[in-house]
């Protein structure tokens, strides 16, 4: 802009200098040359009159001189008049004039001397009918000669005052050709000027301005690397400068926007996952599927290992899940608790440790596990810190939840003294083997056992000692078992043992081992010996019901008490009709 400023006031410049020569020479046309050519002409004229005026008054003169006839006077008597006011003109007009003032003093004396001597001609001071010829010709030849004095000196009065009024036309010539030149010039120069400065105006700021113009398209395009070239107008430079600026600022809101986008959507990802794995774990049952699924998920959130610790009844905290990838390994019983986890679930406040950090489950203010993460912290951003929380929030509601279920359930199907599967169990457990036995005919046996005398050993040893025998028993009980076999307590101190898969040949060396395990129990508080009798049945085809089985067992059972007690009795088949 400021060579386009500076091309401006240039082309202003010239065009006031030729305006200035323009008018000088049109006010020296009027004031100087005009008045003098006025003036010249003015005084040529008058010259011109005065000498006419003279020629008149000499011809009459004459012609009065040769025919004496009056008449000839009256141009001579008008001409005095004219010739009088004439002279006197010009010698007013030229008495300031160095040059001219001079000549025409003499011209008028010349002129006066004439008149001096016409007027004494006329005047009849000298009348010439009375002079002899010789005077006449004296008096005529001096008139002649004072004549002829006033014509030269009017003639170089004339060719002078001509001369100067010439003079003065040329130089009126020459200011009007200067200020035509000049006018001219300026038109020229203007014209000249506007197309110089359209020109200049294409390339010094057309040309920049659609080069910034294209760079703008550029930018609304998408582009925003688009940036404008120098073009050495400080001003679009400057407005180049202000458009990379805004695209830098462009490209880094996009950024951030399209962070912020990918962050909204990592997190709305997140969150689906969680409300997903929220809603599949809050009907669950099992402590460990809730705790893997916990743990598993905060893994996979946290992008690091995990383990997740769970408060058992007793009050213990313990590994439920470790999750490294899916499906995590559950720790032994025996890792020590961390010492992240323990501080955790004591203050039951996020902990952070050299080797992770460990987020608490609460529930009504009370830690019901603790999920221990592994590896660095700076890792987890804050958005995953509260997914993780909404996580671990339900994750504590289902935790608790599964874990009541499973207590109650355990309660309800187990035994409390010798924490062994109850009645109800064993009646539920029989139904299903009883179906499959009885549809894939595969064998089925069960055990009868029942304490020997075992009201007298409440009689002599009291109540409690007897719950220590069957405590004892039913421990020794499970403990010789196969993992297919399983003990119940039946009611009393009577109990139960289903052997899946297994006929009565293969029953029976099983039956005398748990007679002989329960044989060996030894219970402090008991000095005497503790024996059971066992009853032995298979299922065999003639079995309507599982109930059939059972009555079998307990028939066999009845037999080895009749038969001494502290033995294994097989039931005998049911005779064929
Ligand atoms: P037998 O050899 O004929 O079986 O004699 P027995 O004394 O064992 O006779 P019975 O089976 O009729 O007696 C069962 C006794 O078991 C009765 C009851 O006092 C005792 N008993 C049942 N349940 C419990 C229990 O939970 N704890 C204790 N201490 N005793 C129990
Ligand atoms: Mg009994
Ligand atoms: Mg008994």
């Amino acid at each position: 802009m400021s060579e386009l400023r500076r091309s401006h006031v240039a082309l202003l410049t010239a065009l006031a200098a030729m305006l200035a020569v323009s008018v000088l020479s049109s006010l020296y046309l009027l004031l100087v040359t005009e008045p003098a050519v006025v003036r010249y002409t003015n005084l040529a004229r008058d010259a011109r009159l005065m000498h006419e005026a003279m020629l008149d008054q000499e011809t009459g003169l004459r012609g009065w001189v040769a025919t004496d006839e009056e008449t000839f006077l009256e141009p001579y008597l008008d001409g005095h008049a004219s010739v009088l006011l004439t002279s006197r003109s010009l010698v007013a007009a030229t008495r300031e004039d160095a040059t001219l003032g001079p000549r025409v003093d003499r011209t008028v004396s010349a002129r006066e001397a004439w008149q001096v001597w016409a007027d004494d001609v006329v005047l009849g001071r000298t009348r010439l009918s009375s002079l002899t010829t010789g005077a006449t010709v004296s008096v005529l030849l001096e008139g002649k000669t004072l004549f002829d004095a006033y014509r030269a000196s009017y003639d170089a009065t004339t060719g002078t005052i001509v001369a100067e009024r010439d003079r003065a036309l040329d130089a009126q010539r020459l200011a009007l050709v200067v200020s035509m030149a000049a006018a001219v010039l300026t038109v020229a120069g203007a014209g000249a000027f506007a197309a110089r400065r359209r020109r200049r105006l294409v390339r010094a700021v057309v040309q920049p301005v659609a080069e910034v113009l294209t760079t703008i398209d550029a930018l609304r395009g998408g582009d925003l690397d688009a940036r404008a070239p120098r073009t050495g107008l400080s001003e679009l430079d400057a407005m180049g400068e202000a458009l990379g600026h805004l695209a830098a600022d462009l490209r880094y809101a996009g950024e951030l926007a399209a962070a912020r986008e990918e962050r909204l959507e990592l997190l709305a990802d997140r969150l689906a996952s969680v409300v997903m794995i929220a809603r599949e774990v809050s009907g669950s049952t099992s402590v460990r599927y809730v705790a893997e699924s916990v743990a598993s998920a905060a893994a996979a959130l946290l992008e690091a290992p995990t383990a997740l610790w769970v408060r058992s009844d007793d009050g213990v905290l313990r590994a439920a899940s470790r999750s490294t990838d899916e499906h995590g390994v559950v720790p032994p019983g025996d890792v020590p608790v961390p010492e992240a986890v323990a501080t955790c679930a004591a203050d039951a406040r996020w902990v952070l440790a050299d080797g992770g950090r460990a987020h608490p489950l609460l529930l009504g203010g009370r830690v019901v596990g603790v999920l221990h993460v592994a590896g660095e912290v700076a890792e987890a951003d804050a958005d995953s810190v509260d997914v993780l929380e909404a996580l671990l929030s339900t994750a504590a509601a289902a935790l608790e939840s599964a874990r009541l279920h499973s207590t109650a359930r355990e309660q309800a199907d187990h035994d409390a003294l010798t924490q062994l599967p109850n009645r109800r169990r064993l009646e539920g457990d029989l139904a299903v083997e009883w179906e499959r036995s009885c549809r894939y005919d595969r064998p089925l046996s069960v055990l009868m056992v029942d304490l020997d005398h075992f009201k007298r050993l409440n009689d002599e040893h009291g109540h409690l000692a007897g719950d220590a025998v069957l405590h004892a028993v039913a421990e020794a009980l499970a403990r010789g078992l196969r993992s297919t076999d399983t003990a119940y307590r039946f009611g009393g101190e009577e109990l139960v043992v289903l052997l899946r898969e297994t006929d009565a040949a293969h029953a029976g060396p099983i039956a005398e081992r748990v007679r002989a395990a329960i044989a060996d129990v030894v219970v402090p508080e008991v000095a005497a010996r503790v024996t059971a009798s066992i009853g032995l049945a298979q299922r065999t085809p003639d079995m309507l019901e599982a109930s059939d089985m059972l009555e079998a067992a307990d028939a066999a059972l009845y037999t080895a008490k009749r038969s001494g007690r502290d033995r294994v009795a097989v039931a005998e088949p049911t005779p064929a009709f």
